[in-house]
């Protein structure tokens, strides 16, 4: 009855939702306020309130046919242009309206990158841990994932062996930083010699490969870190950003993608990227919310909240005697399981009603993902549970 690629998908369904959809029937069972759900990255910080302005004050000003009418495939121009200017301003770019596609979220800005650019037995490559819908995007063209595995010191990617993965079928590398599910920024010094390496590349296949910076976490970055904007490292980069985070707007699918000039053929690119957003089904980005962030362009969410919640939860665990990689940004802790099965130890965790992912979800086993976007007294009061869960593995003592 299903096609076997959703045969393959349902199969391999998202390790995330379904602990996602366990703590709240947990949460049913023993109260919302007794479950510890560390599984989704679903921002627990408002929109800003300027957000909730700007769509009221859209729907008063603005006629109606405008408002929620079809048009280009591409975005509204004015949106387009104001998003260009704020990339100018923030990170010395030189980006025009026509650089710009508004997409349905990133989920949809890395489909129609991956339509456009995409042959069967294409390869893409991307680093250990990952986000791990990744693997159902590259599916979705027939192409194959290639991963290589990180430095396990710093988890930074590791560069020799990135160098030896790309092949004649490679045709891009997806870059997400900070990272999720590490927190990882990573270092310029990364950032070049990954851009250094793919120029190599490309002259020695004489073929594009692309670069595409999956970027949804690119503002949420702490203690005095800088945002990085990674055109200037490789000429064929494809940025994709998404509103999802960095406003707390992820139900509202609402996101861009840039090509800078300097990607080869640019325009045609564009055009490709374009249309694979219209034959994909998506049409458009959401329009009132095109209009909104386009108002909003300046704002970001509640940093503190989020900086409040990675400092007492890495000082408290660390402290219990787990092992865990000090979160850069994003919102999401990397912790080393106690035990080489993750799995084992994500299941133990729950007995204490608290809910992490397994590593291997991202590609990486023997660690765990904590997404760290919950209310700050939720924070507090795991670390009670957590106690319980470092003494019946003995740590700390
Ligand atoms: N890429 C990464 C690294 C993510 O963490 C997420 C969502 O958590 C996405 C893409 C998808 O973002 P969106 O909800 O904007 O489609």
């Amino acid at each position: 009855m299903l096609s076997k690629k959703i045969q393959t998908a349902l199969a391999g369904s998202s390790a995330i939702r379904a602990m996602f959809v366990e703590g709240k029937v947990l949460a049913a069972k023993i109260g919302e306020e007794n479950v510890f759900d560390f599984s989704l990255g679903n921002p627990a910080t408002e929109a800003p309130e300027s957000v909730n302005h700007a769509i009221k004050d859209l729907l008063d000003e603005t006629d109606p046919l405008v408002l929620h009418g079809y048009m280009s495939n591409s975005g509204y121009e004015d949106v387009r242009a104001a998003i260009a200017e704020n990339l100018n301003k923030r990170f010395d770019t030189g980006f025009r309206a026509e650089n710009i596609v508004m997409t349905v979220g990133a989920a949809g800005g890395l489909n129609i990158v991956f339509k456009a650019i995409l042959d069967p037995g294409d390869e893409v490559i991307v680093f250990a841990p990952f986000f791990g819908e990744y693997r159902s995007y590259v599916a979705n063209y027939d192409a194959d994932i290639v991963v290589v595995e990180p430095d396990y010191e710093t988890f930074q990617p590791d560069l020799a062996a990135f160098e030896a993965a790309i092949t004649d079928r490679t045709k891009a590398v997806i870059v997400n930083t900070p990272n999720n599910p590490t927190g990882v920024i990573y270092a310029p010094k990364t950032m070049q010699a990954i851009g250094d390496i793919l120029s190599k590349k490309e002259k020695e296949y004489n073929k594009e490969i692309y670069l595409i910076s999956d970027e949804p976490y690119r503002e949420l970055v702490y203690d005095g870190a800088k945002e990085d904007f990674l055109t200037k490292y490789y000429h064929n980069t494809i940025v994709g950003y998404s509103f999802s985070k960095s406003l707390s707007l992820p139900g509202e699918r609402i996101g861009y993608i840039a090509v800078s000039d300097e990607v080869t053929d640019a325009k045609e690119v564009l055009a490709g990227i374009e249309v694979a957003n219209r034959i994909l089904g998506f049409v458009n980005a959401p329009s009132l919310m095109q209009k909104a962030v386009a108002r909003c362009i300046d704002e970001t969410t509640n940093l503190e909240f989020y900086d409040k919640n990675r400092r007492v939860l890495y000082e408290g665990l660390t402290k219990l005697g787990f092992t865990c990689v000090k979160p850069q940004g994003a919102f999401y802790l990397w912790m080393k399981s106690p035990v080489e099965n993750e799995e084992e130890f994500v299941n133990t965790a729950k007995k204490y009603n608290l809910l992490l992912v397994k590593g291997s979800a991202f590609g990486c086993g023997g660690y765990v993902r904590l997404a760290y976007c919950v209310a700050h007294e939720k924070i507090v009061r795991s670390l009670d549970a957590f106690a319980k869960l470092a003494k019946e593995y003995q740590l700390g003592e």
